[in-house]
């Protein structure tokens, strides 16, 4: 058997949400504490970690496309494959060469623990599979604090989901859902707080059916506030169904919770949110956003809308535009339909021609596109503290502000993880452009983050 001298190497690539980042990151950690050193994704390695997808067949195919790419440049690398893909298409993987380890949702975090020693890497003839078909419906602490690469660090406080939306394949790939221990998670976010980080990310699934220890999300976010040092609490995408009158109070009078609220829309038409499986009309996600605005000033507000769903003829495409477009959206994702095997939705008739599908996803990524700039313009004239993450490139500073608008200034130093009241000058679809404002200036001397 080989045997290896020098201290192995090992990258991790992700597909797909933040919460498959923040657990990526997690197992980076883990790895790091291996005895592993992390290389960038596309360096030679040893070891290729492979978080995967599978909302859309697009997803799984480029799981398998980025398999063959590292083997390219690492033909011996020891390649395992966890996530979603792994969890619900296992057979498929194992018929892709060069795959030596798959190991499904129920132990993703536990996967270095199926890694051979680190010295002891050796491709297989056939992959070794870990998985379970049902996940099992626990709540869940856990042992292991990533440390994020980002000045935004994501705070996993759920996972699954049980609300089986037809199109979905997430309940059968990440299980019911279930939530994090209280007092874990508030542990996580002291020790993030500790390390310097200013702005945590709530993720998880379906992070609004947060319930666990006597506590709702609103009574986490409550708790997450009293910690010092934190100073932005955001929320990742949130269903409509979980959006309370509470949560938007408390959104409105919270110093730290980010005014921002990504909520999918789906589709604009009740008979396809009908078949979607989704609870509520057009009207009422109307009625929810407009007391959202009404509530939240300078809310920034984002979308997922999805196109070509089985029976979506011209007129509900139409209500679908029309709803995207009369409501003040920073800017949409759309995803174009795929059916998922397994899911419901694979069942429905009068699928919709393919052509079609990519002309109506072009036409609502022009008006996301629109709606961008028109966020980024609203901002003209306004001075809003902005927290610098990216440090400096071509001469610029960028960052974000609570309402999620990404600002950019130019700059000779180095702010990241400072907070800077800025001035909006001018905007372009990709970001608003301003300059620091002397005196209503906050600059922090916090060290800059470790990766
Ligand atoms: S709410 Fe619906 S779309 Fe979202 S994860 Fe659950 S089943 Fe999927």
């Amino acid at each position: 058997m080989m045997t290896r001298t020098s201290q192995p190497r090992a990258s991790l690539h992700t597909l797909g949400c933040r919460l498959n980042q923040a657990e990526t990151s997690m197992l980076g950690e883990r790895l790091r504490r291996d005895g592993y050193r992390l290389v960038e994704f596309g360096q030679p390695t040893d070891l290729l970690v492979l978080n995967t997808c599978s909302v859309t067949e697009d997803a799984e195919r480029t799981s398998r496309y980025v398999i063959r790419k590292t083997l390219k440049h690492s033909p011996h690398a020891f390649i395992a494959v966890t996530g979603c893909y792994a969890q619900t298409g296992p057979d498929g993987l194992k018929k892709q060469a060069g795959i030596d380890l798959i190991v499904g949702n129920q132990y993703k975090l536990d996967l270095p623990s199926y890694l051979p020693p680190s010295d002891r890497l050796q491709k297989r003839t056939t992959p070794e599979v870990h998985r379970t078909k049902a996940i099992a419906r626990d709540d869940f602490e856990l042992d292991l604090y990533a440390q994020p690469d980002s000045t935004r660090a994501p705070l996993k406080i759920q996972d699954g989901c049980s609300t089986m939306c037809s199109f979905c394949i997430i309940p059968f790939a990440r299980g019911q859902e279930r939530s994090r221990v209280l007092a874990d998670l508030l542990r996580e976010a002291e020790q993030l707080a500790a390390q310097s980080y200013r702005e945590i990310m709530l993720t998880g699934v379906n992070i609004g059916q947060y319930r666990q220890d006597g506590a709702d999300l609103c009574a986490v976010i409550r708790r997450l506030e009293q910690i010092a040092g934190l100073e932005r609490i955001r929320m990742s995408s949130i269903e409509p169904t979980t959006v309370t009158d509470e949560l938007l109070d408390l959104m409105a009078s919270s110093p730290k919770l980010c005014p921002y609220l990504h909520i999918p829309l789906q589709s604009g038409d009740d008979g396809i949110l009908a078949a979607m499986n989704r609870s509520y009309s057009a009207g009422e996600y109307r009625d929810l956003i407009e007391r959202a605005l009404r509530k939240v000033p300078n809310l920034g507000l984002g979308t997922d809308i999805m196109v070509g769903f089985p029976g979506e003829d011209d007129e509900a495409f139409d209500r679908t535009l029309q709803v995207a477009t009369d409501l003040p959206f920073a800017y949409f994702h759309v995803f174009p339909y795929s059916p998922r095997p397994g899911t419901a939705a694979v069942k429905l008739a009068r699928p919709v021609d393919p052509a079609l599908v990519k002309r109506r996803t072009a036409i609502l990524m022009a008006r996301s596109q629109a709606k961008r700039l028109a966020f980024h313009d609203r901002h003209i004239g306004r001075t809003v503290p902005v927290l610098f993450e990216s440090g400096l490139q071509e001469g610029y500073c960028a960052g974000t502000t609570g309402n999620f608008l990404k600002v950019a200034v130019p700059s000779t130093t180095d702010m990241t993880n400072q907070v800077h009241q800025v001035t909006i000058t001018a905007a372009s679809e990709r970001r608003a452009i301003g300059h620091i404002t002397p005196h209503a200036s906050r600059t922090a001397t916090l060290p800059v983050l470790s990766s």
